[in-house]
């Protein structure tokens, strides 16, 4: 018997017949003999319409009221879920955020996870019932209502396997696996049947949306193991249809490479001429941080006559025009020449821990786009990934071409 945490996400509970089918993979897997804990998102689309709705009633919203607003698309969920576990004959209960209870600090909107009391979920699993937990929910010290940020049942599905010491925590989704690189665009991509948490955290903080960061983080952090998996097939979780997230030491099938992931949400701003003198980076990236402006690839050159040098750097496409509203003013201080920002750019990075032992796989990279004409406009590495950025009219022929370049096309 193993204890295991399944997590329906938001088109795997769009309508009351697919939350019935949802039921059905928890019947089949308690009749192998394994023990429950199911957490919901809210129906795909609830979310949205409910943001919408804060926003119209106050566009500079109180945080607080509306977490209390965009919350409550999950507790539909968990009742519809907990009805129809009943039906099939499953003794279950609901658990909003606050019954469990899920405490979190009292960044709404963002809230992060502090402590999950597990006591009355272990009851209920000791009688042989279903609990179901509402995903993306918590509650401050003081009883205000918290989300966890969009995307945030991923969250509350791996912080109950972690509280529970369960087995597994299975996450079924609309896609039935973590792949090589975004199907949609490269055909010949293949589904991983095993990935190490490093390299799903940056697939997921460099444009993969599988799963929400932070839920990735705390996976790795409290080693569960954590399976991506499609609701829409007829396999439930215990034959290990989906992808795995585990330790490096049980990857069977080692590459150097193991993803491909793009994202679109760049921009690149260039302040042309800007004094080389100590205190300039302070001077220009201050104000941004304080607005909480996230800057990502930084290049600045040596400046030949030791007066002036470019710095270009890479912001959220939605952060522009208040990044560049905010650099504005600092234009002739800093004896800024001209800003001069570019939207139409795309990140494209390659990803694998297999990077660490092995020389050449940037050059690997740069002369495969290299020769089908790719301009590299910036470059980061880390250990584990080489992000670049390049105009955004390439970003299919990269992806594609990086895939092959690599080895991972399937045959
Ligand atoms: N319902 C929330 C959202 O749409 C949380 C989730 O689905 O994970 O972001
Ligand atoms: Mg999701």
């Amino acid at each position: 018997m193993a204890r295991i945490v399944q997590k329906f996400g938001g088109t795997s509970v769009a309508t009351i017949e697919r939350i019935k089918a949802a039921a059905l993979k928890v019947k089949r897997e308690r009749e192998r003999g394994h023990q429950l804990t199911v957490a919901v998102s809210a129906m795909s689309g609830a979310t949205d319409k409910l943001v919408e709705l804060t926003r119209q009633a106050s566009p500079l919203h109180d945080a607080r009221e509306s977490d209390v607003v965009i919350a409550s698309g999950e507790q539909v969920t968990v009742g519809l879920m907990a009805l129809c576990l009943q039906e099939l004959g499953i003794p279950s209960r609901s658990f909003c955020g606050w019954q469990v209870p899920i405490r979190t600090n009292a960044a709404h909107g963002q809230a992060r996870i502090e402590e999950l009391v597990p006591d009355e979920l272990e009851r209920m699993l000791a009688r042989g019932e279903v609990p179901v937990v509402a995903g993306f929910q918590g509650v401050t010290a003081d009883g205000r209502i918290t989300t966890l940020g969009r995307g945030g049942s991923d969250t509350t599905a791996v912080a109950l396997a972690a509280a529970l010491k369960a087995e597994r925590c299975d996450i079924y989704t609309d896609v039935d696996g973590v792949y090589t690189s975004d199907p949609r665009i490269v055909t010949r991509a293949r589904k991983l049947t095993r990935i190490t948490f490093e390299e799903m955290l940056e697939m997921a903080s460099l444009g993969a949306k599988v799963l929400q960061t932070r839920s990735v983080e705390l996976a790795m952090n409290h080693r569960v193991r954590v399976q991506v998996l499609s609701s829409f097939a007829e396999q439930i979780g215990s034959d290990y249809p989906g992808t795995l997230l585990v330790d490096e030491d049980e990857i069977v099938e080692k590459h150097v490479v193991s993803g491909v992931t793009y994202s679109r949400d760049e921009a690149k701003i260039t302040l042309v001429k800007v004094s080389d003198r100590p205190g300039v980076a302070a001077a220009i990236f201050g104000p941004l941080a304080n607005a909480n402006v996230n800057v990502d690839m930084i290049v600045q050159n040596v400046s030949e006559d030791g007066r002036a040098t470019d710095l270009t750097f890479t912001v959220s496409r939605s952060d522009l025009d208040r990044a560049v509203a905010l650099l504005n003013p600092l234009v002739k201080e800093l004896g800024i020449n001209r800003i001069r920002h570019d939207s139409n750019v795309v990140k494209v990075s390659v990803i694998g821990v297999g990077m660490r032992s092995h020389a050449g796989v940037a050059q690997r990279m740069f002369k495969a786009l290299g020769d089908k004409g790719i301009n590299i406009e910036v470059i980061s590495t880390s250990e584990i990934k080489i992000s670049i950025l390049i105009a955004e009219e390439f970003t299919e022929l990269a992806l594609r071409t990086l895939h092959t370049a690599y080895g991972l096309d399937a045959n």
